[in-house]
């Protein structure tokens, strides 16, 4: 039977960078059990997910049994949280257990105390765990790149946070866990060389383009500077708000990753910060852009030495390529909106970042050129100041031009009365496509009431609420009758939302 074969792991990571991992134990687990398992993410990686909830199953996803040719390692990085320099961070409560066949990461987190614990004790609790579940699958479900989610197992074992809460393992599968403070961290150690090796590493496994560039590394960073211009402009389209954009949440893959106190935006309001511990709004919606490109100044930082011999013209070449962000995200940010407004790009203006695909498909399809960009960015600033005057509930009103497309303005006028009725004139002489706008809008977000009922009654030992929810997320675009409860926003006078690491 399948579940023989268990699962096979490498461990190329941890035997070409033993200056960035620690070889690591996880902590044990008294009592495992699986509360949510992603079946056709198993499937995909060729998992059997009978062996998977299995007793060796679950001690594999919960790091206590190691299949042989793995090695689990606690990885070194350094990082800027919330700007300010911490030269060592790392793995604090995860491991790496190793590369999965497709050459993506199988890691843990909440596996307990490493040598990069520090004060902390190394475990996670349920209703965090469950929610980089939820919300890592809806990202994923919505089309914007990110790390999955396997399989949460509860441990059994109590965590101690404001109140004692059950523990749990999150098992999840990322292209790489190599972020900008993986480079940090090896800049900082001086060994030039080492930068190189890892500059390689991450040039063959996420850009692998970049090798054939007259400068391979000045190619790898302006790859890494598209792939996440992108990403923080499908994470705008969306409405996602990260909340903890430090420079070791940022990734060399381009796809989100840490799951911590994020959230959606409701009401539309560039401010909007959820996370508790953002006094001063440094990660709210509107700053992410230029958050994402003060991350990738840190990232050329560390590049210098291998850009140029000289180091001025090093800095100079590099400062020349960041410069590029703003022009490279607005693209990305316009042509997704063309997209929400079911509108072609214009001919000959192929939008979108390179060969990516995404909304700059149709700008190839060749057969229906959409209005110029001339036609386009005012009605585009027009839209923001409407959504800022209105503070309309961000996702709704998307989902509600799909009927005004066709005609029927009705749903858009009960979110903001007439005032829309000019915009809307605009825009509908354009012939937008409610068809493609069907695809892109999502009915359904992980709304933020929804995510914490759902993580309570996980939490208490109810999982139904958490299942139900994580159904509708990952469909997003399919309304159905019945699901009306998970399209609205927080009735009005709700108390704001604020979300915890
Ligand atoms: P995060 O906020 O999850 O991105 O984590 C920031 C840093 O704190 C990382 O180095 C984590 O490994 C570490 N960390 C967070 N929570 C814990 C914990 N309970 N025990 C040990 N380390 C932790
Ligand atoms: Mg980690
Ligand atoms: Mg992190």
């Amino acid at each position: 039977s399948p579940e023989r074969f268990g699962v096979r792991l490498t461990d190329g990571f941890a035997h070409d960078f033993p200056d960035l991992g620690v070889p690591w134990k996880a902590a044990d687990v008294p009592e495992p059990r699986l509360l949510a398992l992603n079946e056709p993410l198993a499937d995909e990686l060729g998992l059997d997910p009978d062996y998977l909830r299995g007793d060796e199953g679950l001690r594999l996803l919960t790091g206590t049994h190691v299949p042989s040719g793995a090695t689990p390692v606690a990885q070194a990085y350094a990082g800027h949280q919330f700007g300010g320099y911490s030269p060592r961070l790392g793995d604090g409560r995860a491991l790496l257990m190793g590369e999965l066949p497709d050459g993506r990461d199988l890691h843990l987190k909440g596996s307990g105390r490493t040598p990069f614990a520090r004060g902390g004790d190394g475990l996670a609790a349920v209703g965090p765990m469950l929610r980089e579940y939820l919300i890592s699958e809806a990202m994923y479900a919505l089309g914007v790149p990110t790390t999955r989610a396997l399989a949460v197992v509860g441990t059994g074992v109590t965590v101690n946070r404001e109140q004692p809460l059950p523990g749990a393992v999150l098992a999840r599968v990322a292209s790489s866990h190599l972020r900008v403070g993986t480079f940090q961290f090896a800049r900082s150690t001086g060994d030039v060389e080492l930068v190189r090796r890892l500059a390689d590493h991450a040039i063959a496994r996420h850009h692998p383009q970049a090798v054939d560039a007259e400068n391979p590394y000045l190619a790898l960073f302006t790859a890494v500077l598209d792939a996440q211009a992108s990403l923080v402009a499908q994470w705008m389209l969306v409405g996602f708000i990260h909340g903890v954009m430090n420079t070791d949440n940022t990734t060399i893959s381009g796809e989100t990753i840490d799951y911590g106190p994020c959230a959606f935006m409701e009401g539309f309001d560039p401010a909007t910060v959820f996370s508790s511990i953002d006094t001063q709004g440094r990660y709210a919606y509107g700053n992410q852009p230029p958050i994402v490109q003060w991350n990738l100044a840190r990232f050329a930082e560390t590049l210098v030495p291998l850009i140029d011999d000289d180091e001025n013209a090093a800095v100079e070449t590099l400062t020349a390529a960041l410069g590029t962000f703003p022009a490279r995200y607005q693209e990305a940010w316009t042509a997704g909106m063309r997209t929400k407004l079911g509108l072609p790009a214009a001919l000959g203006r192929p939008a979108g970042s390179g060969e990516s695909a995404g909304p700059g498909e149709l700008a190839r399809s060749g057969e229906s050129a959409g209005p110029g960009d001339e036609v386009v960015e005012p009605l585009l600033e027009e839209l923001s100041r409407l959504l800022s005057a209105t503070r309309v509930d961000y996702t709704s009103f998307f989902r509600a031009l799909i009927p005004a497309a066709a005609g029927d303005t009705r749903p858009v006028r009960e979110l903001v009365g007439e005032l829309a009725d000019g915009w809307l004139a605009s825009w509908r002489a354009l012939d937008p496509s409610a068809a493609v706008m069907a695809g892109v809008n999502p009915a359904y977000i992980p709304r933020n009431r929804l995510v914490e009922e759902a993580l309570d009654a996980a939490t208490a030992g109810d999982l139904e609420p958490f299942e139900e929810l994580l159904v509708v997320v990952t469909d997003p675009y399919t309304e159905l009758p019945g699901r009306e409860r998970f399209a609205s926003p927080a009735p009005p006078g709700s108390s704001p939302h604020v979300t915890f690491c």
